[in-house]
């Protein structure tokens, strides 16, 4: 196998409070892993271990390794810029800014960079059509995001993150603030993007995970109680 994260020996503190434990996890590429289990169980706090969100929290340690394609994701010097452009992540309420539709998609271009107005409309572009956006907004790439429905932000959020070509895309819990319809296009997406990327889903919707995910990890009070291949999890008696 060729695993895009592996994780080892990984405890996490807030405080001296243990939420993850002794937790061992390889995520395969190019497919969908769903993280489930109880509220609190410590999916969250996981996630946010794999592109350093935690760093945002007061009073947090991590232990153990967690290496992105052989690169260790805790190493002191690390550009977390960098870590977060390769690991992008799409929250449960989508967060666009309130600017232009073209402004939200090219957003982690600019902290890249990148100027050239041709490179910026072309990436844009492929974002948006990869996000199965495209013929939606192409007419009003220049009006406020804000106008979008919230099934077509969470996408354009997903638009955001693939258009700086990410390795890994965490999704944390991208559909429980949206109606049957956009859940099932969102979940569709899902389907066409493991083509491109290793993708992660925090959700609680059991339904869901066996829908969307090739493997799934069970969580439970800060342990990881299983991994498989979601088929044969689901079956189980
Ligand atoms: P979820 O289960 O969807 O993660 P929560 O309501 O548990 O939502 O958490 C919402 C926010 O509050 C998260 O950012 C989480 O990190 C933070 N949080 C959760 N538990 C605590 C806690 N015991 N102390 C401080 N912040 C917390
Ligand atoms: P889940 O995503 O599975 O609901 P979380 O990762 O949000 O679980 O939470 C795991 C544990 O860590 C819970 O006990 C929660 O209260 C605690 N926790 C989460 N965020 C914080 C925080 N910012 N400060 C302190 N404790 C937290």
């Amino acid at each position: 196998t060729d695993p895009v994260i592996e994780v080892e020996k990984l405890n996490f503190y807030y405080g001296s409070t243990e939420a993850l434990h002794n937790i061992d996890l390889q995520f395969p590429r190019r497919q969908v892993t769903a993280l489930i289990g109880p509220s609190g169980c410590g999916k969250s706090t996981f996630l946010r271990c794999l592109n350093r969100m935690n760093d945002m929290i007061d009073g947090t340690r991590v232990e153990g390794s967690l290496r992105l394609n052989g690169m260790e994701i805790n190493a002191a010097n690390l550009d977390v810029i960098e870590l977060r452009r390769r690991v992008g992540m799409v929250f449960q309420k989508s967060n666009p800014f309130p600017k232009t539709i073209f402004e939200n998609v090219v957003y982690g271009m600019r902290i890249a960079g990148i100027r050239d107005r041709t490179v910026l409309a072309e990436t844009c572009e492929k974002a948006l059509r990869g996000a199965g956006l495209w013929d939606e907004v192409k007419d009003r790439l220049n009006q406020s995001a804000l106008g979008l429905s919230g099934g077509q932000m969470q996408r354009l959020c997903i638009a955001r993150a693939i258009a700086v070509n990410p390795e890994v895309i965490l999704m944390d819990e991208p559909c429980s603030a949206l109606d049957p319809k956009s859940t099932a296009r969102v979940e569709e997406l899902i389907g066409e993007l493991r083509e491109n990327y290793t993708i992660i889903i925090v959700t609680h919707n059991m339904q869901q995970a066996a829908r969307v995910s090739d493997y799934t990890a069970f969580f439970f009070e800060g342990l990881l109680v299983e991994f498989g291949l979601t088929n044969q999890l689901f079956m189980k008696p």
